[in-house]
């Protein structure tokens, strides 16, 4: 009897077992590191796992250079060395996906149904790139039709420029789902360090030259929530299957493959990555907020080596992260964005409470938290105190969905 053989996933569908198989580097949100990677390349993109897209093999080669030249892979070793800051942060800004969808592509409900998904059960937001906010917006996602039949593929993480979701008609709103978790910088649940003790790979099922598809990656440190069986991220039960037998069996008979709905380990992940308790996201989003403008390199690093100078005491980094705001929002060039916050105005204080009030939490004061910080100031001259108030409120830490 033939083997009952569901029909093949787009999301692997992609890489044939001629297409070469090369070793590079790719950026692991959740690991905060580079990862020592396969990919397969095909026509001129770095193809890992099937429907991640790590840049065109040309980058993905580049990037390899200078990792191995540089001999570390880990994210404050690369610090040291000089490694680009494009590949240190591929989060979305603002956790703010700004996309287009091609109208050529079919059937964008699923797109759409896809983005309320996450947007409903995370603090991602996805905002229509439109003419008239296109430049503020120099990286978005263009949801388009693949060029390649029966395949559906995502860039992982934010480029920096225009990158696409690749959705053939086969591609379903579940699988959309899974490549916009890619697109936020997800990868594979099947891929983590600890996997073997949670599933059995079949390596006899599995088509030739793609076992590398299925190898596991070094953690930093150890994965940061539990292992999901029901993670949209995670591969069906016959991903790269040569003969309809399953390539991943579950040691204790869970069901994998969901492209039904997120999981809470789905929703829990996208909020770590995304958290504002991420030290370096606070990082760059404090730059963003005050500053307007995305960290430069030794900014970034110098406020990180202050931050984790603290080891984790929880005391030390509140204090640090009060200490870092208030460095950047009395630096001389926030002061020359906003001419008000001049020290020797006799406005100083009033303009403090309310530029306070937009940069973190953006909005202008309400009358009572207007008087009583004007009040504070003038009295006490409690600028820390505000800017420890703003960072610490529920209201700003509402913003990141928290
Ligand atoms: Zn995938």
């Amino acid at each position: 009897m033939e083997a009952l053989r569901p029909p093949v996933n787009p999301e692997t569908a992609l890489v044939s077992s001629q297409a070469p198989i090369r070793k590079g580097y790719a950026w692991n949100a959740t690991h905060r590191k580079m990862e020592s990677v396969h990919y397969a390349e095909v026509n001129g993109l770095a193809i890992m796992e099937g429907d991640m897209i790590i840049g065109t093999v040309e980058e993905v080669e580049a990037r390899t250079r200078e990792v191995e030249a540089r001999g570390e892979i880990e994210a404050s070793s690369i610090h040291a060395q000089g490694v680009a800051v494009d590949n240190l942060d591929t989060r979305w800004l603002n956790s703010t996906v700004p996309y287009t969808i091609d109208p050529a592509l079919s059937n964008p409900s699923r797109v759409t149904d896809a983005m309320n998904a996450w947007q409903q059960a995370t603090n991602i937001r996805f905002v229509l790139r439109t003419a008239s906010n296109a430049s503020q917006y120099p990286a978005y996602v263009t949801f388009r039709t693949g060029t390649t039949p029966g395949v559906c593929t995502s860039s992982v993480g934010r480029v920096g420029n225009q990158q696409w979701v690749n959705l053939v008609p086969e591609c379903s709103t579940g699988n959309t789902m899974h490549e916009i978790g890619h697109l936020l910088g997800l990868w594979h649940e099947q891929s983590r360090e600890d996997r073997d003790s949670f599933v059995r790979i079949r390596w006899e099922n599995i088509m030739d030259g793609h076992a590398s598809q299925f190898e596991t990656k070094t953690t930093y440190g150890a994965d940061l929530l539990a292992y999901d069986y029901n993670s949209i991220m995670h591969y069906d039960a016959y991903a790269f299957s040569k003969n309809g037998l399953p390539t991943i069996e579950t040691l204790g008979g869970q069901t994998i493959g969901n492209r039904t709905a997120l999981s809470p380990g789905d929703v829990a992940s996208i909020r770590l990555i995304y958290s504002i308790d991420n030290l370096e996201l606070f990082v760059g989003q404090t730059y963003m907020d005050v500053l307007a403008r995305p960290a430069d390199l030794n900014g970034f690093w110098n406020a990180l080596d202050w931050l984790r100078s603290c080891n984790g005491d929880s005391t030390c980094i509140a204090a640090t992260r009060t200490s870092f705001a208030r460095s950047l929002f009395e630096s001389q060039e926030h002061r020359t964005q906003h001419p008000e916050l001049d020290p020797s105005s006799p406005n100083y204080n009033s303009a403090y409470v309310t530029r306070v009030y937009t940069a973190f939490l953006r909005r202008q004061p309400d009358p009572e938290g207007y008087n009583w910080w004007l009040n504070a100031l003038n009295s006490t001259g409690d600028y820390r105190g505000i800017i420890n108030g703003a960072l610490n409120s529920s209201e700003y830490r509402q913003r990141f969905g928290q």
